[in-house]
């Protein structure tokens, strides 16, 4: 009778030790992958944000190079703009030495007519009376004589013409540089809009990428507090909520409602071996818990490993920040597994006596890396919030 009751009550610690940690372990698993994916998320954020500054450093050097294309097209504009005054005011100055010249031709034609029509009948005339032909001649003189003063004040406005239309093509032909300067400042500035239009569209497209990662980075975050609540829930009800300081960089591994919680059995550093195998140096510190025991994650951090070797017996390893590990050793149980992410108070395992020890107990180690030899005295690193209760023995 007294063996049916054992055995119940065995069955029953060890159906309740198995399904807690497989329950919690698959929330476990639930919960590195929501953070897996926050940290993809955050990852990806980063790249993006960087491909933003980027962008935006090649679109502020865009917008000097078009303002400066800017400023040489005002003033290339207002140029012109001088340089079309002065050709419509050289194109005034041909139209009227022009009309000048036309009505110079005029007078001249008018008055040689009249002097042809009077010379004619002074030639009749003389012919007819038969006078003296050198008034002939002389007439023929006088018409020669005033034809050539004409001309020479024709010849002065026309060549007054020619040198303004000289001077109206020079400044048609630097018009024309000027209007080629335009052209070319008004392409390169259109071809800079244009890449400067599309780097602003890539970062509206970042800027929306982000922005929707943030969304997703905050759902993730809500899944998590949401699965954390539901982890709390399970140890609630199971009665593993850890109650302890969470002040310091690292907690204090077993829940002050575990008796033996605060009994340190073997220091830290040199000491005689407690068992046949048992180090002689002491690489953690022994706390006297029995088998079944909760022992809690002593800071947010990634499950390095959980193993199993002859000496430490079954132990989980946590990667924390700022170089900091924690190593729990000879457990009977684990909730977590390798890759988990888990967060400081988290039930990660039970104690027992495995691998090498006189008895049931949680070895508990501080590292600074995570090999042999790195290990540093929990009690005196400063690090951890050391029970004030604590008894050594
Ligand atoms: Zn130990």
């Amino acid at each position: 009778m007294k063996r049916k009751i054992i055995s119940l009550f065995l069955t029953g610690v060890l159906l309740f030790s198995m399904v807690t940690p497989v329950i919690a372990a698959s929330l476990q698993d639930q919960k590195s992958e929501v953070q897996d994916k926050i940290d993809e998320a955050e990852d990806r954020q980063d790249e993006v944000s960087a491909e933003i500054d980027s962008i935006s450093t090649d679109i502020e050097s865009l917008t000097e190079s078009i303002a400066k294309y800017e400023s040489e097209l005002l003033v290339l504009n207002d140029n012109i703009a001088e340089l079309e005054n002065n050709i419509e005011e050289k194109s005034k100055e041909i139209t009227k030495l022009q009309k000048e010249f036309e009505e110079m031709q005029q007078l001249l034609e008018d008055r040689l007519v009249a002097i042809y029509e009077e010379g004619q009948i002074t030639f009749l005339d003389v012919l007819l009376s038969s006078e003296n032909i050198w008034d002939y001649i002389s007439m023929e003189s006088r018409i020669q004589e005033l034809t050539e003063a004409d001309n020479a004040q024709m010849d002065e406005v026309e060549n007054k013409r020619l040198e303004v239309e000289k001077a109206k093509n020079e400044l048609e032909e630097e018009k024309t540089e000027l209007d080629n300067a335009k052209k070319s400042a008004e392409a390169k500035q259109q071809e800079l809009t244009v890449a400067r239009n599309a780097k602003e569209t890539q970062v509206a497209n970042l800027s929306a990428e982000e922005k929707e990662l943030q969304e997703q980075i905050d759902e993730y975050e809500q899944e998590l507090k949401e699965i954390d609540e539901e982890i709390k829930k399970q140890q609630q009800a199971s009665g593993d909520i850890y109650d302890g300081s969470f002040e310091g960089t690292l907690g204090w591994p077993l829940s002050s409602n575990s008796y033996g919680y605060n009994i340190v059995t073997s220091c830290f550093g040199p000491r005689n071996s407690p068992a046949a195998g048992a180090s002689t140096n002491h690489r953690g510190i022994d706390l006297g818990v029995s088998i079944g025991t909760p022992v809690y994650a002593s800071a947010d951090g990634y499950v390095l490993s959980v193993m199993q070797t002859s000496a430490r017996g079954l132990f989980v390893l946590i990667k924390h920040a700022d170089d900091l590990y924690t190593r729990y050793q000879h457990l009977s149980s684990s909730a977590v597994s390798t890759g988990d992410y888990v967060t400081r108070g988290q039930l990660i395992a039970r104690s027992g006596n495995t691998g090498v020890g006189s008895g049931p107990h949680l070895h508990f180690e501080v590292l600074t890396q995570p090999y042999y030899m790195c290990e540093i005295n929990p009690l005196t690193c400063g690090l951890v919030s050391v029970p004030s209760n604590l008894i050594i023995w």
